[in-house]
């Protein structure tokens, strides 16, 4: 039977979405059995005891409902983590809050902050769910772009993309799809704008420990006057390498993170405990294993990055992420990525994608977390430039 039409009672914001991009090229490497570079995922299992942990709570613990701000133990090494990088003074019992995954904590957080009209500074590209988040919020992005090789943005066009009616600043450092690491003199003009108003920020910084180079992360949530207003959003499954247990875990001052649990409550209430014990005893480990993950995907950028430019691709600067770009026409890279799937057994994704308006810059986003061996067979699938 034919799918009946679309409800004209949908929400204009959900009703004009297409499915996202990653889901449609991972299903199209499916289909042609292609190498996927596309949506982000690592390709290896996670590291072993933080698997054995979730999997023991799960045989032995408990498993009904866990307390809808997440499990002490995992709050509680939250607190502990944001003092041992970062030297943040978190309390645990009022200032974190564990979620389904960054994207819930987001979109709880949108939820909760924004009335009808407010407007937030969001820079793209960007990831594929904030703005229509944010619209479904009842808010209004306001977006300012970064300007490639370094992704930078225009100081003035920051400050006036910032009105009376701004509520919130959203921002991704490591950021996806560019592979920019926000300066600190970026961070520092940030910091400035938001000085003495009532704008409050909401840092995306699922990819905290990769970051390459030698660079530090630097959360936002540091800068001086920023700690009252800021709330830093990680996912274990970035930091772990576990993308499918979708926990994440939010900090920030206890005014805002008991709003967010207020949209929280009514969104996923909780999420499941086994897999929270996992995540609460991998926030725990010896520090080397947090930097070896930053250390192990800058040899897998180099790798990779090298294998690009031999081919005569123009490769973008890859700061921090799993992920790096090359520069393709605007108007091409939708079609170039479905080419280099179909035709050459290699899923990426078009970087015009992570962009809500036009003019966008083209480029194509590889994933680089994957096995040495299945990178170079990659590039070995890929037409020269
Ligand atoms: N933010 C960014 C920038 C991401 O790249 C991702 C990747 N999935 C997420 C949020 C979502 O994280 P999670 O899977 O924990 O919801
Ligand atoms: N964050 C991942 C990426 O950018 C994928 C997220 C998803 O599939 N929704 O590729």
């Amino acid at each position: 039977m034919p799918d009946a039409a679309p409800s004209p009672a949908a929400h204009p914001v959900f009703a004009g979405q297409g499915t996202t991009i990653f889901e449609t090229m991972s299903r199209l490497a499916q289909a042609h059995g292609a190498i996927n570079l596309g949506q982000g995922f690592p390709d290896d299992p996670g590291a072993e005891d933080v698997r054995r942990a979730a999997a023991d709570a799960l045989m032995d613990g408990w498993n009904q409902y866990p307390p809808m701000m997440g499990l002490p133990a995992l709050r509680q090494a939250v607190a502990a983590h944001a003092q041992r990088f970062y030297g943040l003074e978190v309390d645990w019992a009022t200032q974190t809050i564990v979620g389904s995954g960054a994207t819930e904590l987001l979109a709880a957080a949108l939820l909760a902050l924004l009335n009808s009209g407010d407007e937030v500074v969001v820079f793209q590209p960007c990831y594929d769910a904030y703005v229509p988040m944010i619209r479904r919020a009842g808010g209004v992005p306001r977006l300012v772009t970064l300007r490639p090789p370094d992704w930078s943005f225009d100081v003035a066009e920051l400050r006036a993309a910032v009105t009376p009616r701004t509520r919130l600043i959203l921002l991704n450092t490591p950021h996806n799809p560019t592979a920019k690491v926000f300066s600190p003199e970026e961070l520092a003009e940030i910091a400035r704008l938001v000085d003495g108003t009532g704008i409050a920020v909401l840092c995306d910084e699922v990819y905290e420990h990769i970051t390459f180079d030698g660079r530090p992360h630097v959360p936002l949530m540091t800068l001086p006057g920023l700690r009252q207003r800021t709330v830093r959003v990680g996912s274990a499954g970035k930091t772990f390498s576990l993308t499918g247990w979708k926990v994440g875990y939010a900090s920030g001052p206890a005014g805002l993170i008991g709003l967010i649990a207020k949209a929280h409550q009514f969104l996923v209430f909780t999420t499941p405990p086994n897999l929270q014990a996992g995540v609460a005893y991998g926030l725990g480990k010896e520090t080397a294993f947090f930097t070896s993950l930053a250390d192990e995907m800058q040899r897998r950028r180099d790798r990779f990055v090298a294998g690009l430019a031999a081919r005569g691709y123009r490769v973008l600067p890859c700061a921090g992420t799993y992920f790096c770009a090359i520069d393709v026409s605007p108007d091409e890279d939708v079609a170039f990525c479905q080419r280099l799937t179909a035709e050459h057994g290699v899923a990426a994704i078009p970087l015009s994608a992570f962009y809500p308006e036009q003019p966008w810059h083209g480029g194509v986003r590889f994933c680089f977390a994957k096995a040495d061996a299945v990178l170079d067979a990659a590039l070995a699938r890929l037409p020269p430039a």
